[in-house]
């Protein structure tokens, strides 16, 4: 028998119209089983149980009326980078104890606004910075996928990762996540499920905690590609109070899920083809431009030539960006506070920071202060722009001659907890693929592809051309029939997970 938890988003909605279930019963079965699983998985930060009953009851009676937004009803998670009015916000680092924003941030005053439910805050790495979270000052979370055989726990990618683990483990149906170099993309790929980042400028970044400003994203992550399309529509749109944001009109994104991808021409990029890589990955790739093509769309190889430099020129600018957005971490305005017992403000900046940063954190910020310094800046910060334009022109020139680029997500399936911790730049690479993107500021979807030997997902990507999230979801819509992906983690198998 299907549970209210396994349903998809549409589901969900259709079935809230119909009146088969309540918003409150929704709400109700999602919280208890995150009430049950959330010690074992770690998601959540904040459960919001309160909030999230006193928003379905309004829903209901909204829906009573026959009134109600294009949510209405529906459980979200909320990664912890969004500030919330009055909720815990706490980006997952020590140094935003305690700090409940004045205010709600844009994309989900819009969540709200069309009927979204509040569920909670989700896990994330430290400021988002990380790929495997665990760099959260909440603690690791775990993916609900195991390997076949059993054996460690493993990441569900990062930084999203408390938003992926909860919507692969049913804990909700969709998540809030965001993407400044995959984060998103990554670990909605470790996770078996969908995620896009749409064109930088599409979501409004007000009000989300700044990693690097000129390439933070947000974006759902979600089961399905139509659940992705439903919450676009929500999320995206002008924004006055984000000075980045589009003022280009939002098309309504379900309409584009025909699954036809006739006469549409799919690019392939040889750089992705690195020496080393997973063949599984590559079979994974060569099936999915199988299945574009026996369906009647038109594939062609080309070049981005400058992919190799992405990653370098990515921990140079996201670090720069980072040191100067973090600066307003000092102990005075917000969260944390370490007074030590002698000294004046600077010794209050130091120890705050001290304290209230983790590692990675620490390390970016000292990165970023290098390469931002008079005499590196032009050696270091200026080149890496310079660099960056080159890769985004390297993807115009590519979409002069085709619609839609397909790619493997990561170049590798989960890997357990503790492993790749002390290898930064293996941890690095698992956003070899993502990066460009992001560089460039383009939408990318990731789309379940396929399981490996291990029995763990492997995520497809697809990279549209500057606002156009249409193509890329309706490629992407196209292949997640074909490909019919249908493997659940053993976490929903086992109730909860063991
Ligand atoms: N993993 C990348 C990093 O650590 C990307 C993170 C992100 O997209 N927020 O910076």
């Amino acid at each position: 028998m299907t549970s209210l938890t396994d349903l998809t988003l549409a589901d969900m909605r259709d079935g809230l119209k119909a009146k088969k279930f309540s918003a409150v019963e929704l709400a109700e079965a999602h919280l208890s089983a995150i009430e049950k699983a959330n010690a074992h998985y770690n998601a959540f930060i904040t459960i919001t149980r309160d909030k999230a009953i006193a928003m379905a009851n309004e829903s209901d009676a909204r829906l009573a009326k026959g009134q109600g937004g294009t949510i209405e009803g529906i459980p979200v998670g909320v990664k912890d980078l969004f500030c919330t009015k009055g909720v815990l916000t706490t980006a997952a680092s020590h140094i935003l104890d305690g700090f409940k924003p004045p205010y709600e941030s844009t994309v989900t005053t819009r969540i709200w606004d069309q009927g979204g439910v509040m569920l909670g805050k989700l896990n994330m790495d430290e400021f988002a910075m990380g790929s495997a979270n665990i760099t959260s000052y909440y603690g690791p979370v775990k993916s609900p996928w195991k390997r076949k055989d059993g054996g460690p726990d493993l990441v569900p990618g990062g930084s999203s990762g408390g938003s992926a683990a909860a919507v692969a483990a049913n804990l909700c149906p969709i998540a809030l996540g965001t993407d400044t170099g995959g984060s998103i993309r990554q670990p909605a790929s470790f996770c078996g499920i969908v995620g896009i980042k749409p064109t930088y400028g599409r979501c409004s970044r007000w009000g989300i905690v700044a990693f690097a400003s000129s390439l933070d994203q947000a974006g759902p992550i979600t089961r399905t590609v139509r659940d992705s399309a439903i919450m676009l529509n929500v999320m995206c749109g002008h924004d006055p109070k984000d000075s980045t944001s589009s003022p280009l009109a939002v098309p309504d994104f379900e309409k584009v899920l025909t699954g036809d991808v006739k006469g549409k021409r799919i690019g392939i990029p040889k750089e992705y083809r690195p020496d080393g890589i997973d063949p599984e990955i590559l079979a994974m790739w060569d099936k999915g431009i199988k299945l574009l093509k026996d369906a009647g769309a038109e594939v062609i190889d080309i070049s981005l030539p400058h992919t190799k430099y992405a990653l370098a020129t990515y921990y140079i600018v996201a670090p720069a960006e980072c040191s100067s957005n973090l600066a307003r971490y000092d102990g005075v305005r917000y969260g944390l506070r370490v007074m030590p017992e002698k000294g004046g403000i600077n010794e209050l900046y130091e120890a705050t920071r001290a304290a209230g940063f983790g590692k990675e954190v620490k390390k970016r910020i000292m990165i970023g202060t290098y390469v931002l310094s008079a005499g590196y800046y032009d050696a270091y910060y200026k080149k890496a722009q310079q660099v960056r334009w080159l890769i985004a022109e390297d993807f115009r020139k590519a979409f002069e001659k085709v619609d839609v680029i397909l790619t493997p997500t990561a170049p590798s399936a989960a890997f357990a907890i503790g492993e790749k911790q002390d290898d930064p730049i293996m941890m690095y690479l698992n956003d070899v693929f993502t990066v460009p993107t992001s560089m460039a500021g383009l939408p990318g979807i990731s789309i379940p592809g396929a399981i490996n030997k291990d029995g763990l997902p492997l995520g497809l990507q697809l990279i549209g051309k500057a606002f156009d999230e249409e193509t890329v979801l309706g490629v992407a819509y196209a292949m997640e029939k074909m490909i019919g992906f249908n493997a659940k983690p053993q976490g929903i198998a086992l109730g909860v997970a063991a």
